[in-house]
């Protein structure tokens, strides 16, 4: 059930997700500026992990700026906000507490699991690609929407997902909104299309780039940016573009909600978006890349070796060489103060740019990370935590 609401230039469609129990229907919303199938499209959403909330701030201040920009005449392609892009998993209270990152009743990661497109869309396209590649991009991307259309979602967590696909899969930009415990802003996104992703780290400020061809999971902007280079790969006769752009944009920690910061990460989007010919007017001179992009498999995770009480030597930004302290744990069931302490050190130099929120560690659990230049897949085999 769609509904199409015009107002102040922008049309709000809703969906209603399928009920999961009697009596409980929830929607999303869509918001959309200029014109679908005119110049170039641009997705953004917010808290697929609902437990993330800096962009929800964001989009909010992003639908005063489009709606500005809509009274200007300064939209020039197609833009969609999600506002609040997973209603399931914000209504997840357990004791008063917010659990929005996995689902409740399965307990699968909200940012997982994606739809994984590339098998069938090749199966379709394979007689159909020609030397021409901007009919090839269009070819894939009627694909995509048919397959899609015709998926028959089996629980309220797939429409959804499919729903956020639906709006986004035709996309030449898509950027999803998230945050992390702890951190300085950072972005993760494909190696394929960095060259896009640059200017975008460039606006927001962001402290590390994270790149990798495929992080494991199928995360939301994975499973809209990779299915182009793994095409291009599975038909190397035929030119493919990378035509889609996509990221995932940790707003620094959860608590890092302010308004003003809202307003320049919004700001921040505009500006790309302006720089991608979305939104007319000339953006700002571009500020330099804060550090150039690096490996996600070069991402060094401190991890506790026992239980006890973290207390951390760097904060989120910090720069670090092999052998500096970044945390103490302390454990606090050894009554030898000088045996109970255990200094985590740094074996990589690069940026700490993440750390965990809560100071009680147990063993195993990754306390901080630090992003290096060097790849190092021997010790990360799954890229993404969970
Ligand atoms: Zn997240």
């Amino acid at each position: 059930m769609n509904s199409v609401v015009p107002e102040k230039g922008r049309k709000v469609e809703t969906v209603t997700l399928p009920s999961s129990s009697p009596g409980t229907t929830r929607q999303l919303n869509f918001i959309h500026y200029g014109t679908p199938g005119q110049g170039r499209k641009a997705y953004l959403q917010a808290a697929l992990h609902a437990d993330e909330i800096p962009g929800l701030l964001v989009i909010h201040k992003l639908i005063g700026l489009l709606d500005q920009a809509g009274e200007n005449g300064q939209i020039h392609g197609h833009i969609v906000l999600t506002p609040v892009a997973n209603p399931i998993g914000i209504g997840q209270q357990l004791l008063g507490e917010l659990s929005g990152r996995y689902d409740h009743s399965n307990g699968i990661n909200f940012n997982r699991e994606h739809v994984e497109l590339t098998e069938k869309i090749s199966n379709k396209i394979e007689n159909l690609l020609s030397d021409d590649e901007n009919k090839n991009t269009r070819l894939i991307r009627e694909t995509a929407l048919n397959i899609l259309a015709e998926m028959q979602p089996l629980n309220e967590v797939e429409a959804l997902k499919n729903a956020l696909a639906m709006n986004a899969v035709d996309a030449d930009i898509v950027l999803d909104l998230h945050c992390d415990w702890q951190s300085t802003m950072h972005i993760y996104t494909g190696t394929p299309i960095w060259p896009e992703a640059r200017e975008l780290a460039a606006y927001l400020g962001a402290e590390v780039s994270l790149l990798a061809e495929v992080s494991g999971g199928n995360p939301f902007d994975e499973a809209m940016s990779g299915l182009w280079w793994a095409l291009a790969k599975r038909f190397p006769d035929y030119p493919i573009a990378c035509a889609c752009m996509a990221a995932t944009i940790e707003l620094r920690g959860k608590a890092d909600v302010d308004e003003s910061l809202a307003e320049q990460d919004a700001l921040a989007m505009f500006y790309y978006l302006q720089s991608r010919g979305v939104i007319g007017g000339q953006a700002p001179e571009l500020p330099a890349l804060r550090n150039p992009a690096t490996p996600l498999d070069g991402v060094e995770k401190i991890i506790a070796r026992a239980a006890g009480v973290v207390s951390y030597n760097k904060q989120p930004g910090d720069r670090v060489s092999p052998g500096d302290v970044v945390c103490t744990v302390f454990d606090v069931s050894e009554y030898d103060t000088e045996k109970a302490r255990t200094e985590l050190t740094a074996s990589v130099a690069g940026v700490m740019y993440a750390r965990r929120l809560d100071r009680l560690t147990r063993p195993g659990q990754v306390l901080c990370r630090i992003a290096a230049k060097e790849s190092m897949p021997e010790q990360n085999g799954s890229l993404l935590s969970d």
